[in-house]
């Protein structure tokens, strides 16, 4: 297979006529060359992007008839969700169930969603007597979107359907390491009747590439970006000398907070999934366990127990629920971080191994068992730094307000969640956690209509419905005087 960048509604290779290869991380096969793009090519796909937003019809169109393109391209994607999960897994590792149950269901739902929010979208007017002050929601222009390899096309289409929506030309860059996918995306919106130029995926690396070039160009309005919080910082760097507008989704370290009255199986379920979900490759993870000191045996006794019978192996066998890891790059890194956790003295309770039992072509894959840390302290590497894999770090606590202490002393401020039946004491610690999201009783439950972003190094400013709005587009106030 060969993936090239679609650039004026066209497949193109790259100008310089570079490739690179993108690997299954279960086998360490080979399985697609890729066009490498760099700043010409970025330049071109910015050039079609501009031509289609300054003279095409798209930022031109009624909000009903750009909703029936992303409605369109909703229905080609659940019509082929199951080969595109497929894909997903392949590319990037991801077990084939959250592929089917979760990312594609929700990569639909990202266009469906934008679309009615725009067919139910309206403008405000404020009346006075001398003047009429009314206000217009306009695109803003070429927005250019970097997005990372965890959830490929969940997390393009959570930026392209908003950017498309509100009348804006795209520019998508995915992840070198997962491009497959947004290749196929490119197919589905074409075929979905989207004028050229629209839509535009660029695919290559990030720094002196196609990623930073993007970032610097004078014709691209706005980044959105999700990634690493020091790529968000280069990103702010390179896009100063234009002031782009800057949406950053980044790293965290989020903090699961366990009291000891909480309802103890349906805990461990939840944080077992906290962080082990996706390979433990999450933004969000739950990769912190602060367990409340009266039950901390006995959760960390259920909590390791279940970890360790989580199934690894294939991600595409629907009975997989933990993967390998995106690429022997991060293994590494994942792999150096159990050895620092052992050397800053946590004890390792299960797991920091390949897994036995890989039988095949399945040895070369990038596997790690289930691993979890337990009385660690926070000022650990282990709980300071984000692993992004399959490694919980659990610290035990005495009072809520050393929790909430400890939940907070971090770099980060992602999201956290909070275990426990008490009420009053749920709404206290959410109000105490400095996070973006704070789950009660749950984890990763998501509806498109909040706000969604980070405190601190986790990002800068909030998407999803009309916040989303609020970056993906320029507002205008027009006065009439009367
Ligand atoms: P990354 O920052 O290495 O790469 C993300 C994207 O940025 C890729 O497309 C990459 O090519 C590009 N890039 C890299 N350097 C660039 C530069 N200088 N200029 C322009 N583009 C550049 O991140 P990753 O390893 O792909 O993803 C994992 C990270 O993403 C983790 O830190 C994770 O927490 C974070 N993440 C955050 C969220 C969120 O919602 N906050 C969601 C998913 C992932």
């Amino acid at each position: 297979m060969h993936v090239q960048h679609f650039i004026d509604g066209k497949f193109v290779d790259s100008l310089a006529g570079r490739r690179f290869e993108t690997v299954n991380p279960s086998t360490g096969q080979v399985i697609a060359t890729v066009a490498e793009g760099d700043a010409a090519d970025a330049d071109r796909a910015v050039q079609a992007a501009r031509m289609a937003f300054e003279s095409g019809p798209w930022p031109r169109m009624r909000a009903v008839e750009r909703a029936r393109v992303l409605h369109r391209i909703a229905d080609i994607i659940d019509r082929r969700k199951e080969e595109i999960a497929r894909w997903e897994s392949t590319d990037m590792g991801k077990p084939i169930r959250e592929a089917i149950g979760f990312d594609l269901p929700r990569v639909a739902l990202n266009f469906r969603f934008f679309a009615s929010f725009i067919e139910a979208d309206h403008d405000e007017a404020f009346n006075r007597a001398d003047a009429l002050f009314y206000v217009r929601r306009e695109p803003a222009g070429v927005a250019a979107l970097i997005t990372p390899w965890n959830f490929p096309l969940m997390l393009a289409s959570w930026k392209v359907a908003p950017a498309l929506a509100f009348g804006n030309t795209v520019v998508l860059k995915p992840a070198e390491q997962s491009p497959i996918t947004a290749s196929l995306l490119a197919e589905i919106v074409a075929g979905a009747g989207m004028p050229p130029g629209v839509f535009n995926v660029v695919h290559g690396f990030g720094p002196s590439a196609a990623g930073e070039a993007l970032t610097t160009h004078p014709f691209v309005h706005m980044v959105s970006f999700v990634g690493e919080s020091n790529t968000g910082r280069a990103i702010m760097k390179a896009g100063s000398a234009t002031l782009k507008r800057l949406s950053f989704e980044l790293g965290g370290k989020s903090a699961s907070v366990v009291f000891d009255d909480c309802d103890l199986e349906a805990t461990v379920a939840g944080t077992v999934d906290a962080i082990y979900r996706n390979n433990g490759e999450v933004c969000l993870a739950g990769s912190r366990l602060l367990v409340q000191r009266g039950i901390y045996d006995e959760f960390m006794e259920r909590f390791t127990d279940a970890a360790s019978r989580l199934r690894v192996g294939d991600p595409l066998d629907p009975e997989t629920q933990v993967g390998p890891l995106v690429s022997q790059e991060h293994l590494r890194k994942v792999r150096g971080y159990v050895e620092i956790g052992v050397e800053e003295g946590a004890a390792l309770l299960t797991g920091g191994k390949t897994p036995p039992v890989l039988a095949g072509g399945l040895s070369n894959g990038n596997f790690l068992q289930p691993t979890v840390f337990g009385n660690a302290k926070n000022d650990m590497r282990i709980a300071r730094e984000e692993i992004f894999g399959p490694v919980q770090v659990a610290i035990p606590f005495d009072t809520e307000e050393e929790a909430v202490a400890i939940a907070n002393d971090s770099p980060y401020g992602l999201a956290g969640s909070v275990w426990t039946q008490d009420l009053k004491r749920a709404h206290r610690v959410a109000a105490g956690i400095r996070t973006g999201t704070v789950w009660v009783n749950c984890w990763f439950v998501r509806d498109l209509r909040v706000p969604y972003g980070g405190y601190k190094d986790s990002g800068i400013g909030r998407e999803g419905g009309a916040w989303s709005r609020d970056f993906y587009t320029e507002t205008k106030t027009v006065v009439i005087g009367l």
